[in-house]
């Protein structure tokens, strides 16, 4: 046995303990961990993996953690995970965290399935009903990609928590190399509303970098949905000037003052809003690309040296980059930003190794990471570009995409036009 590891999930989260050193006496702690769960017969410990959160079995792991937990730290969480759990909750035992998505996802749709069916003779067929509804959203995308969603409703770090262990994932400079890790890298901008998803593994020179040089193109790009929605950044709602006008989010509403203004009819009116600020399409791109990186494991910056370098560049030439698609849609509606990263495991390479949906409101971004070691395609040409939009079928579905071309470096004026419809009968 390479480690005394064991790996509990539970229907919205998970913990993994790792015993060590490799020795008998941990092998001995080991062993009375997994009777908590289970039962010797024979001299062999049998252990289901579904497991239900007894008032008896909390007092067992809380007897356990107790004569262990000076040398063993780790164990406390697994105490308040199990501790914590609601009377008779369902969760798993398994021997190491499942890292495969197709398979992660299906233990979690069992465990949530456990959790929340009234009669368990109804399990096999509750079960069969949820995972036939993901295939029907996924299509055999799973199979060919692994999904990573860091969690935004609660403080989520990526990469290293502690300072002295970090390596900026940008510049590969770490403490002894005079940088330093003293702000908080938020891995989406705090602009956008995330106050959660923080990357670690950020030197403050490279946070400036971004804060001033890319992450503005992205939050202004989205001004008029922060003001819509009330995002709250860094210094409140948003309030926004423009040439002909101003918006602002005030009592729960947002109130546009504008000179163009117009009446398409009695229930159509347009609104025109002449930016200050002017944006840089490449900037866009660059600051969705930044999103990603922050939010992935640090293993996959490996094949990404080419991305960070266009992206830390500050005078890149004019490049050609894929399409990035952009919609409205009104289903999963979420006021906190979110990102969702498809890694592929298989070596496929008409498809592209990371793809990213940057979701906010109702926007959503879905986009190609560029230059990466990976992908033998670019995925300009329209056939690579449909072969890619072909494989991802739930995207597909969904109608009125639109597909960017974001390679310009050049500063454009930004021109809002707003239609507004009254919907129904008056
Ligand atoms: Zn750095």
């Amino acid at each position: 046995m390479e480690s005394y590891s064991i790996y509990f999930m539970t229907e919205d989260d998970g913990i993994g303990i790792n015993l060590q050193p490799i020795n008998e006496k941990t092998f001995n702690v080991y062993l009375e961990l997994l009777t908590c769960f289970g039962d010797i017969e024979d001299n062999v410990i049998k252990i289901s993996s579904e497991q239900q959160a007894t008032d008896e079995l909390k007092s067992r792991v809380a007897g356990f953690v107790e004569k262990y937990a000076d040398n063993h730290p780790i164990l406390n969480r697994l105490k308040r995970k199990i501790v914590n759990l609601s009377s008779s909750e369902y969760f798993l035992v398994l021997e190491s965290v499942v890292v495969e998505t197709s398979e992660r996802l299906k233990l979690e749709t069992y465990i949530s399935t456990l959790n929340n069916i009234e009669n368990i003779t109804d399990l096999q067929s509750k079960f069969e009903e949820k995972m036939n509804a993901l295939d029907n959203f996924s299509g055999d995308l799973l199979s060919k990609y692994n999904l990573i969603i860091p969690r935004n409703d609660r403080k989520t770090t990526v990469g290293n928590a502690k300072k002295e262990n970090r390596c900026c994932r940008f510049c590969n400079k770490t403490m002894r190399d005079g940088v330093t890790f003293k702000k908080v890298a938020h891995a989406i901008p705090e602009g956008l509303g995330n106050k959660n998803i923080i990357l670690g593994d950020e030197c403050d020179n490279c946070n400036e970098f971004f804060g001033n040089n890319i992450e503005p193109a992205l939050i202004e790009h989205l001004d008029i949905y922060r003001v819509f929605l009330g995002i709250k950044g860094k210094n409140g709602v948003p309030k926004i000037k423009y040439k002909n006008g101003h918006m602002q989010y005030e009592n729960n509403m947002s109130i546009v003052v504008s000179q163009g203004f117009k009446r398409v009819s009695d229930k159509e009116f347009t609104i025109n809003l002449e930016s200050t600020k002017s944006l840089t399409p490449a900037k866009l791109y660059k600051a969705l690309c930044k999103i990603t990186l922050s939010t992935i494991d640090e293993k996959h910056m490996v094949d990404l040296k080419q991305t960070v370098k266009w992206l830390t560049c500050v005078d890149t030439p004019q490049l050609r980059l894929p399409r990035v698609a952009a919609n409205v849609v009104h289903n999963g509606f979420s006021k906190v930003p979110q990102i969702v990263n498809y890694i592929r495991k298989i070596d496929d390479f008409g498809i592209p190794h990371i793809v990213s949906e940057f979701r906010i409101g109702s926007f959503v971004y879905v986009y190609i990471i560029p230059f990466s070691e990976k992908d033998t395609v670019d995925f300009i040409a329209d056939e690579e570009y449909e072969k890619f939009w072909d494989t991802f079928k739930h995207y597909r579905s969904i109608n009125d995409w639109r597909f960017d071309c974001l390679d310009s470096i050049k500063e454009m004026s930004i021109n809002e036009n707003i239609r507004l419809v009254q919907n129904g009968q008056p």
